[in-house]
C-alpha cells in the first residue's frame, strides 16, 4: 500500500479558483488499495476560493487582476511539502498545467490558454525533493510504477 499526495481537485474537493473539483474516478478508485491524501496548495498557501486564475511569468506568479500571488504560491508548495513530509510520501499525482500542480507542461503567463514546457511551484519542489510525480493523463504510467513498487 503506497501514501499518495494527490491534488484535492482530482478527488472531487471544490478547491479550484472558480469554486469547482474536477473529480477522476479512475484515480479516486485507488483509495481501495492505496492511502490518498488530498491537498490543495493554493488553498494552503492561503488563498480564497473561489479566486482569481493565475499563471507563472517570468519565475512569478501573478493573477488575472495583475496582483503579485508568488508568494502564497510558495507557501503553498512549502505546505504540500510538509504534508508530503509527514506522512513519507515519495509518489504525488497533480492536477495537469495547473500553476501550482502542473509537471511538464503549464500555461504561458498570457491567460490565452498557450502552453509552454514548465512545472507549477509545487510539481517542482516535490520533484527537487525526489517526489515522484504524476499527472491525472498518466494513470497507467502510475499504476505500473505503484505495481512494481509496492507488489
Ligand atoms: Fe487543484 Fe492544485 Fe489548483 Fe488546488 S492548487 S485547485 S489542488 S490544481
Amino acid at each position: 500500500m503506497a501514501n499518495i499526495i494527490v491534488s484535492a481537485c482530482l478527488l472531487g474537493f471544490d478547491c479550484r479558483y472558480k469554486g469547482d473539483g474536477c473529480l477522476c474516478e479512475r484515480l479516486a478508485a485507488l483509495a481501495e488499495k492505496h492511502t490518498l491524501i488530498p491537498v490543495c496548495p493554493e488553498q494552503l498557501g492561503g488563498l480564497p476560493t473561489p479566486r482569481d486564475p493565475a499563471e507563472i511569468c517570468g519565475g512569478k506568479v501573478i493573477d488575472s487582476a495583475g496582483r503579485d500571488v508568488t508568494e502564497k504560491f510558495s507557501a503553498g508548495a512549502q505546505a504540500a511539502l510538509k504534508a508530503a513530509r509527514l506522512n513519507r510520501v515519495t509518489t504525488a499525482v497533480l492536477k495537469a498545467r495547473s500553476p501550482s500542480c502542473g509537471r511538464g507542461l503549464i500555461y504561458d503567463g498570457t491567460f490565452t490558454g498557450r502552453k509552454i514546457p514548465g512545472d507549477g511551484f509545487t510539481a517542482k519542489l516535490f520533484l527537487e525533493n525526489e517526489i515522484n510525480v504524476f499527472t491525472e493523463d498518466e494513470l497507467d504510467e502510475l499504476e505500473n510504477y505503484i505495481i512494481n513498487q509496492y507488489k
